[in-house]
């Protein structure tokens, strides 16, 4: 596979936390805090991922202040506009400057009955839209225990990339069920196993070029005292941070891996 460079992308998943005013003030200090510590976002790029009711409110402060951060929505709608009760279209988002969204994330799949084949039509969606889709996929512990740790992703962004527009920028997330949100990560040699599964899907469907250019990252129960394991592994480009993502210290540690790898 062609050598490039993928600038890593930590990513800021807040769930259902957090109302416009918290958002402002959040992204607020840790962009403050990043600069402070003359964080290179170039060099590591940053995104949070608030409520659609904060998109605006962040989007006015970070156009407003000019601020590094880039954010984007939790979800996209697979349609474009009408009578679609509570769903949020593409177009909303792009004209809220969102330059990414979360599709597939194992709260959708689970909760809304999201099929994978919903997830490729809300791939398609975004990339009509010319968002970057973050397509989650992850086994759960059952899965884990009856296929290994691949077969389930694999087959998961095998679906969803069948949405994908060639030549549109994809990043994936590789996101264990049972390691979101309960303080056990999978080790980085596993998810390092997966992501490179995960890279050869996208080459498979994409292409070779696609596959060396997309970021995958690793999502559950990153905090600052584990991320440098995931950046040493060859496949893992960023994370998916829920919890930590939220506490402002932490996740900007987080961002800040490349302090403390070697630790
Ligand atoms: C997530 O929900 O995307 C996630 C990775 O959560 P946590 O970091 O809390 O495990």
């Amino acid at each position: 596979m062609a050598a490039v460079t993928r600038t890593p992308l930590i990513a800021g998943n807040w769930k259902m936390n957090l109302d416009h005013l918290q958002s402002i003030a959040f992204v607020q200090k840790l962009s403050w805090t990043l600069s402070d510590a003359r964080h290179d976002f170039g060099d590591v790029e940053v995104a949070v991922f608030p409520p659609f009711t904060d998109l605006r409110s962040v989007q006015t402060l970070v156009n407003g202040d000019d601020l590094p951060v880039r954010f984007g929505g939790q979800d996209v709608s697979a349609h474009d506009e009408g009578a679609y009760t509570g769903e949020i279209s593409g177009a909303f988002l792009a004209a809220l400057d969102c330059r990414y969204v979360i599709v597939g994330h194992s709260e959708r799949r689970q909760y809304h009955g999201e099929s994978d084949e919903d997830i490729a039509a809300k791939v398609s969606a975004a990339h009509r839209h010319g968002l970057v889709p973050v397509v989650c996929v992850g086994e759960t512990a059952e899965d884990l225990e009856q296929h290994g740790p691949s077969a389930v992703p694999v087959a998961q962004l095998r679906v969803a990339l069948g949405g994908a527009r060639k030549g549109s920028e994809v990043v994936v997330a590789y996101e264990p069920v049972w390691a979101i949100g309960s303080g056990q990560a999978a080790t980085s040699e596993q998810a390092q196993q997966v992501c490179q599964a995960l890279r050869a899907v996208v080459a498979e469907v994409l292409g070779d070029e696609a596959a060396a250019a997309t970021r995958i990252l690793y999502g559950g129960s990153v905090k600052a005292a584990n991320i440098a394991g995931f950046m040493r592994e060859a496949d893992i480009d960023g994370a998916l941070v829920g919890g930590a993502s939220l506490q402002l210290e932490e996740f900007a540690s987080i961002a800040r891996y490349q302090k403390h790898v070697g630790t």
